[in-house]
């Protein structure tokens, strides 16, 4: 374990070489940020909770026809996937306004929008993920029209299903952001999902109360951060049963 070659350490996930060529191990942290890192912190147990929670929707995913780098979860805190080469353009989906959306745009948070909305960022930490049009990632290089093409349809058909995912389990997907990249198998190039899809990426209100059941919570000082995350694993029914609250990173 110790000896394994650590490729990359973001915010929130350690990429390891895998054992095979193009495969990576993908470690969830517990570590936390918003607010472009401005702000930090720990969320006891978020790590173990949201490789299960990503676990399970990439396998959904996968079973509806969704290309993904998912290929099996290895242990409480990681996941072996596909190496890709990532695409540095992030895929915002929206249903409801919220967020960085609302606060730009002057629109009242919970505002349902009459048709989603796919917007497009630069993934860049220095220069805070700024939003983009197609024209700036075609021109700047970062992704082929017919790359952005395949990704926003790509992104629409997650929303449908996920959508629905979590309805099923008592909750309403606001907004949500995808990552893809850039798998090359021999001659062949392929588009498909990458990263994670977690409370640290999406934002989830309950369908009765909209209490807030994400990363809000930690970024807005809402309490019961810990709480929310342990609820959307319960919900999906991804919970480890030997998870006790006050023990949740031994899960
Ligand atoms: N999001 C994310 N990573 C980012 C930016 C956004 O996972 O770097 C997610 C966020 O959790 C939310 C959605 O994308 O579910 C829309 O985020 P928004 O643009 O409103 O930004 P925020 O308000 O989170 O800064």
């Amino acid at each position: 374990m110790s000896r394994r070659k650590k490729l990359y350490e973001g915010k929130a996930k350690i990429l390891y070489e895998g054992p095979e060529p193009g495969t990576i191990i993908q470690y969830f942290k517990d570590d936390a940020t918003a607010f472009n890192a401005q702000k930090k912190g720990i969320i006891a147990g978020k790590g173990a909770l949201n490789n299960r929670i990503s676990e399970h929707i990439f396998t959904h995913l996968g079973w509806m026809g969704i290309p993904t780098h998912f290929l099996k979860r290895l242990n409480m805190r990681e996941q072996l996937v596909k190496k890709v080469e990532i695409i540095p353009v992030e895929v915002i989906v929206r249903n409801v306004a919220a967020g960085s959306m609302s606060k730009r745009l002057g629109i009242e948070e919970g505002t349902v929008l009459s048709r989603t909305i796919v917007e497009f960022c630069y993934k860049s930490d220095p220069l805070g993920d700024p939003l983009i049009s197609e024209e700036h990632a075609i021109t700047l290089g970062w992704a082929s029209q017919d790359e952005l093409a395949q990704m926003t349809e790509m992104s629409l058909r997650i929303n449908d299903f996920l959508s629905g995912l979590f309805v099923g389990c008592g909750m309403r997907l606001i907004d949500f952001k995808l990552e893809f990249g850039r798998w090359f198998d021999g001659e062949e190039e392929q588009l498909i999902l990458a990263d994670e899809i977690s409370p640290d990426t999406c934002r989830l209100w309950d369908l009765e109360t909209n209490e807030k059941l994400d990363k809000d919570r930690f970024r807005r000082d809402l309490g019961g951060v810990e709480e929310a995350y342990r609820e959307v694993a319960r919900r999906l029914g991804v919970l480890p049963k030997d998870s006790a609250p006050k023990d949740a990173s031994a899960a």
